[in-house]
């Protein structure tokens, strides 16, 4: 398997990672990772934080997931589910996890700090804070309740009105919103190739090209199998989150089968000049709004806009998406104008039917998750953390992993096909709010 990377603005001006050697016959650790996204990388961080070097093994490279292709938001929520959902369903584990969501943002940032990864690999690290703002006046109820629901567990969240809103983004589009300082945005790849730079430093060994055709439990431990070689290991942590079954169809079918994967589409615009960046989101914060057909963007590096978007069909999707995506833009800016898109590219996300991740135990010192639903940049750290501490000894009750059983979708296959009506139902859900706020 070619450890050769899929186009993307991220492929192209992240600085390159030599890749490692694959798996090659029969090795031993003490735990063995599967994929070379955010969430293995950051348990193999985190393991080797705690003195217990682990092996990862990578079916492309470093990065070639969801990490190395998203929009770089660093976003101390998830998309749908609130903190008192969280408590509401999971007890305690939930409101751990709640207070993990809302520290996730800080929690990479701080990471990026502690690791030297700004330097060493450029994450293009800016901690410029996140913005939801509401796509309709109604909707700014919504945000209040985030706000007060965020403040209640400490979390410096804040409620902006229209004119903050105004001042913050440049434009009246939008009604105000709920603006969190602990947010910001990276360049994703490179931040996956910092995590593995400082994972490697630590002690854990990266193997890419590799791609883990099966995992079984064997005498104590768990034996992880490649085409050409195997990893036999006390604990076994399965990172491969929405690619799981993209990779390596049977790998995990209980586990892939709670997510749609749903094609995201990311693009930039060629860079913005000074006087459209002094008007244009001049506090530079990664910005996503209240609305289902998602409005969001963000500067990069090189004050490019990084944007994006859905469409149904696949129909020239690269096309209508760059075309609806610098519409929208035009709409909300008028400033900008049309903007010209000089890289489009795309991804996967793992949607779960209610939106609220899946953590699963798989037997003895086995770990997995999947269902990021589009907000697992800082999740997946935060996530890989507290997985290599599980691995480490830390008791259930005191770990943030709200677990459950897998619960496989009845018919995955319809559920694929018929996903892209559900954008056209989120459509004109938006549409209504809109003309009825
Ligand atoms: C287009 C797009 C935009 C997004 N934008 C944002 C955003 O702006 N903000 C945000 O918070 N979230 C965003 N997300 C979500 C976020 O990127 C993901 O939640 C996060 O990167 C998940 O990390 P992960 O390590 O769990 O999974 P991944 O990064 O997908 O890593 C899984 C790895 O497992 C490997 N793998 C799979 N099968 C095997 C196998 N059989 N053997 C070995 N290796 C295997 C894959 O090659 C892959 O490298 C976006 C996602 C996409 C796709």
């Amino acid at each position: 398997m070619s450890a050769a990377f899929p186009p993307s603005l991220w492929a192209e001006v992240a600085v390159p990672r030599a890749p490692a050697s694959p798996l090659r016959g029969e090795v031993e650790a003490e735990v063995v990772v599967v994929g070379a996204g955010f969430t293995g990388l950051s348990a193999a961080l985190h393991l080797a934080r705690r003195g217990v070097a682990p092996i990862v093994v990578e079916a492309h490279a470093v990065g070639w997931g969801a990490s190395g292709r998203n929009n770089g938001q660093v976003i101390p929520t998830l998309t749908a589910a609130e903190p008192d959902a969280m408590a509401l369903r999971w007890g305690e584990a939930g409101e751990r996890f709640a207070r993990l969501v809302g520290g996730s943002a800080a929690y990479l940032f701080d990471t990026v700090r502690e690791e030297g990864i700004e330097a060493e690999a450029e994450a293009e690290a800016e901690q410029t804070g996140w913005f939801q703002p509401a796509h309709s006046p109604g909707r700014i109820r919504i945000s209040e309740g985030r706000v007060a629901a965020w403040q209640r567990l400490g979390f410096p969240a804040e409620l902006l009105d229209r004119a903050a809103c105004e001042a913050m983004l440049g434009t009246d589009f939008w009604f105000g919103g709920m603006f969190n300082p602990t947010g910001g945005h990276v360049n994703p790849l490179g931040l996956a190739r910092g995590l593995a730079t400082a994972a490697e430093r630590r002690g854990a060994t990266i193997h890419e090209g590799s791609p883990v055709t099966a995992w079984t439990r064997e005498g104590e431990g768990w034996r992880v199998r490649t085409a050409q070689g195997s990893v036999r290991a006390r604990a076994l942590i399965l990172a491969t989150n929405a690619y799981t079954d993209l990779v390596e169809r049977t790998l995990a079918s209980r586990i892939s089968r709670q997510v749609v994967p749903v094609l995201s589409w990311q693009m930039a615009t060629t860079p913005l000049g000074d006087n459209l960046r002094a008007k244009v989101l001049p506090g530079r914060q990664a910005v996503s709004d209240t609305s289902g057909d998602l409005r969001f963007f963000r500067y990069d590096a090189r004050n490019r806009m990084i944007t994006g978007g859905a469409v149904i069909g696949g129909w020239r999707a690269a096309e209508r998406v760059r075309n609806k995506a610098a519409r929208r833009l035009a709409e909300a800016f008028p400033d900008m104008g049309v903007p010209e898109m000089s890289h489009v590219w795309s991804g996967y996300i793992g949607m779960t039917w209610d939106r609220f991740p899946c953590i699963h135990r798989l037997g003895p010192d086995g770990w997995t998750w999947t269902g990021c639903n589009g907000r697992g940049v800082a999740l997946s750290v935060s996530l890989g953390r507290e997985i290599a501490a599980a691995v480490t000894g830390t008791a259930e009750r005191d770990l943030a992993l709200p677990l459950s059983d897998p619960a496989p979708l009845p018919f995955p296959q319809v559920a694929r096909r018929v996903a892209p009506a559900y954008l056209a139902w989120l459509r004109r859900k938006d549409r209504i709010e809109i003309a009825n706020d």
